[in-house]
């Protein structure tokens, strides 16, 4: 009987680490040592919240605004509120992402959609507020409390990216087990 072949080892990624051009300037921010150090052991799953959440390229910078604990998405200098257009695509995003059996995630740091930490909230006279999370990463996170999280900043260092690298493949396995204890889906 031939065994059914091994299930990849999914890492969903900031697009603009692996090279795209969906900056908010059209520019990317390739990061190879991370690329070259993981991209061998683990398939990339590309997203990119705020070309995904059709804003565009080119297109306004972004930041935090307002409030720390709830921050806003707004444009600048122009303060227009993207807030509601990112959070409409998150969930149908998030929802889809369920499908692909993610083992891990690297996003991009301090980015207002992409930082998982230390993501600067202003004032609306651009003054330090505060600081918090991007608004996808923070749903992400939330949805999938569990899963391996950094960003390409803290994966510079080799230790941190190995110690990455070993709770992804530890959760992916424990996505195996679960897959293969779960009963079969029933004939109706
Ligand atoms: S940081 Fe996130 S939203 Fe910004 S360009 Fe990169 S992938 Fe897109």
């Amino acid at each position: 009987m031939t065994r059914p072949a091994p299930s990849p080892v999914r890492v969903g990624i900031s697009h603009c680490l692996l090279g795209a051009p969906v900056r908010h300037d059209g520019g990317h921010k390739l990061d190879a040592e991370l690329t070259d150090a993981l991209g061998s052991r683990v398939e990339w799953v590309p997203l990119c919240p705020e070309v995904e959440a059709n804003f565009g390229v080119p297109r306004d910078a972004m930041h935090l605004a307002d409030d720390a604990a709830a921050p806003r998405l707004l444009t600048v200098p122009s303060r227009r509120d993207m807030t509601d257009r990112m959070r409409r695509y998150t969930v149908q995003r998030l929802r889809d992402l369920r499908t692909l059996n993610l083992s891990g995630c690297v996003f991009k740091s301090r980015s207002p959609s992409c930082g998982i930490r230390d993501v600067p909230v202003f004032t609306r006279d651009s003054n330090l507020l505060g600081h918090g999370r991007g608004l996808f990463a923070e749903a992400f996170q939330q949805a999938f409390p569990l899963m391996p999280v950094e960003d390409e900043e803290r994966l510079r260092d080799r230790s941190t990216r190995d110690h990455f690298l070993e709770r992804v493949f530890g959760y992916h396995r424990r996505q195996c087990r679960e897959e293969q204890a779960s009963p079969p889906p029933s004939p109706d």
